[in-house]
């Protein structure tokens, strides 16, 4: 399950939206300006009311309570993004506010963390190259219980459990238990495929409010020939519904590429027809074992275009339906918004309005089994290890982390971006194609207004 629940997307982050409150600015009136303001640029110009007014076109009424799927009950008003969901609180708390106060550094909201490299598949594409087996180095439940202690000092997060496959460990629900302990709200990323009606009755006796599974294509042959694993699919897809019987909420992540950019609406009907809650997209980052498949990774042209359809799709979907890893998600957005004479406002966009797209080192960061802390599972550098420092020390003090949150230190075109504090561009792919994280993102077609060299 490690191929995309490195990075910031596999964040089951709808329930942000409470933290923030409808006082709190959307991010262009927080931000865009003030990122253009030392290129003496302007944001972007986004209408400040649209015509209609109301839902503005985005419709009130789809079929299916929040989750998208219980009959009867009163539906919120639909939002782009699809429905909203249930179970989480908010990832940061009291503790993350206090952390921002007193060093002008947002806290971790989202933490990946890869208990285990070990799996009980080998996928192609798989981020962490995981297979069956023991990886020495890995953390004990004594040291992750001190770097959860240590994690509390600052953040109540989201603690997303991955690996590898994070069902493969024994002690995952004496894990699983410290973290509520400490404030924080587990989720596991598996590949569904070891969940029994024992796994998942011990998921809902310890309080896992949703789990996230990859499923790449509509059908058995599809899937298991690109995961290499004969079998996979139906077992994934058994795991989901059982899960479902339990009450646990389920989000289906799909890995888009070469060979199934066409295919993207079918798994998307299937995870409605599975009755899931969310349906995240994920654009290949070709690192790890997916560096293989570097060929498999979407032409910029096409990228733009498997956006703009789910920039559609969202509209009516009942699923929480979001791409991720696609900072330029948030670019298309603004720009297809202004074509239809809207605002991206909370009320219309919910979470799309609040949040940017790359988070790596901003409000999210990725633990790796042996402890390596990085700015998200593909972004390949390690900026510390949680057995040789405080996890907090390493959030605080990176010089990497750091540049991350200055997004004047973006370099070519995502530096003269006026887009740049709602994108930012992939960090990751910039780091593995040209070397320089803070080079620009290399899989990005747009060409700011700002003429090169003039910032
Ligand atoms: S140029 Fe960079 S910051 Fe601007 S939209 Fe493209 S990826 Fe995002
Ligand atoms: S660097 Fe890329 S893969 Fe990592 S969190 Fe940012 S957008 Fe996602």
């Amino acid at each position: 399950m490690a191929d995309n629940v490195g990075n910031a997307d596999a964040r089951p982050d709808l329930e942000l939206e409470e933290e923030f409150g409808d006082e709190r600015p959307t991010i262009d009136e927080q931000e865009m300006a003030e990122a253009m303001a030392p290129c003496g640029a302007e944001g972007v110009g986004i209408p400040m009311s649209h015509p209609g007014g109301g839902s503005g076109g985005h419709p009130a009424g789809v079929p299916g309570g929040p989750g998208g799927h219980s009959a009867g009950a009163p539906m919120e008003r639909q939002r782009h993004g699809g429905a909203r969901s249930v179970g989480f609180r908010p990832g940061g708390g009291p503790q993350a506010l206090a952390y921002e106060e007193r060093t002008g550094i947002k806290a971790p909201r989202i933490i990946a963390w890869e208990i285990t490299r070990s799996c009980n598949l080998s996928c192609a594409h798989c981020r962490a190259a995981a297979e069956f087996g023991y990886y020495p180095g890995e953390l004990s439940l004594d040291e992750i219980k001190a770097v959860i202690d240590d994690i509390a000092t600052i953040s109540n997060p989201i603690l997303i459990l991955t690996g590898g496959e994070p069902l493969m460990r024994p002690d995952i629900w004496d894990i699983v238990d410290y973290a509520h302990e400490k404030g924080c709200m587990p989720v596991i990323g598996t590949n569904a495929t070891l969940i029994t009606d024992e796994i998942a009755a011990k998921m809902a006796e310890h309080k896992i409010p949703r789990i996230s599974v990859s499923i790449d294509f509509p059908t058995a042959e599809e899937h298991d020939a690109f995961r290499g694993q004969p079998g996979c699919f139906e077992a994934s897809i058994e795991g989901i519904k059982i899960a479902k019987r339990h009450g646990i909420g389920v989000q289906i992540n799909m890995t888009v590429t070469t060979l199934n950019h066409t295919k993207v609406a079918e798994v998307h009907d299937l995870a409605e027809s599975l009755g899931v809650d969310a349906f995240h997209i994920f654009m290949l980052v070709p690192t790890g074992r997916g560096a293989d498949l570097l060929d498999k990774e979407l032409p910029p042209e096409e990228y733009e275009r498997v956006l703009t359809w789910a920039y559609h799709r969202q509209k009516t979907s009942p699923l929480h339906f979001k791409p991720t890893d696609s900072p330029h998600y948030y670019r298309i957005i603004r720009q297809l918004a202004k074509a239809e004479g809207r605002k991206v406002t909370r009320e219309e966009y919910g979470l799309d309005a609040m949040t940017r797209g790359c988070l790596g080192g901003i409000t999210f960061c990725f633990i790796s089994h042996i402890g390596d802390v990085q700015p998200c599972g593909y972004f390949d550098m390690q900026l510390g290890n949680v057995k040789e420092q405080p996890f907090s020390k390493i959030w605080t003090e990176s010089p990497v982390f750091n540049d991350l949150r200055d997004y004047s230190k973006l370099k070519g075109k995502c530096g003269r971006c006026e887009y740049k504090a709602v994108c930012g561009g992939c960090r990751a792919r910039a780091l593995e194609i040209t070397g320089d994280y803070l080079e620009a993102e290399p899989y990005c077609v747009y060409e700011p207004k700002t003429p090169e060299g003039s910032c």
